[in-house]
């Protein structure tokens, strides 16, 4: 997570002018359909591999971690962040009640 928070401080930084809620929105949408075109590509839909070879794992992990990048920068606008954590650990405890993981 601290990875995360502070791959955004860079982004904020880098790109001081793409903070606005209607910019990170898009641009969550647009990586996410990034990693949909990167997932067409393993799962052979349409031409992708005729096109541009065999799929690449590094790719898609690279598409996963723009698109969680830009939902975590929406997470620091709104200064979410510790509602964010309570969120994951509640899910977190509640799957072990449920002995779904350890
Ligand atoms: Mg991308």
């Amino acid at each position: 997570m601290d990875k995360l928070y502070k791959m955004v401080q860079g982004y904020f930084k880098r790109f001081p002018d793409g903070v606005e809620p209607f910019q990170m929105v898009t641009r969550l949408l647009e990586e996410c359909g990034e990693v949909a075109s990167e997932v067409n590509h393993f799962e052979d839909a349409g031409i992708k591999r005729l096109k541009y070879g065999e799929p690449s794992k590094e790719a898609l992990a690279s598409e996963i971690k723009q698109a969680v990048v830009a939902l975590m920068q929406i997470v620091v606008y709104y200064s979410v962040q510790e509602e964010f954590e309570k969120s994951i650990d509640d899910s977190l405890r509640r799957m072990k009640d449920e002995n779904l993981i350890d």
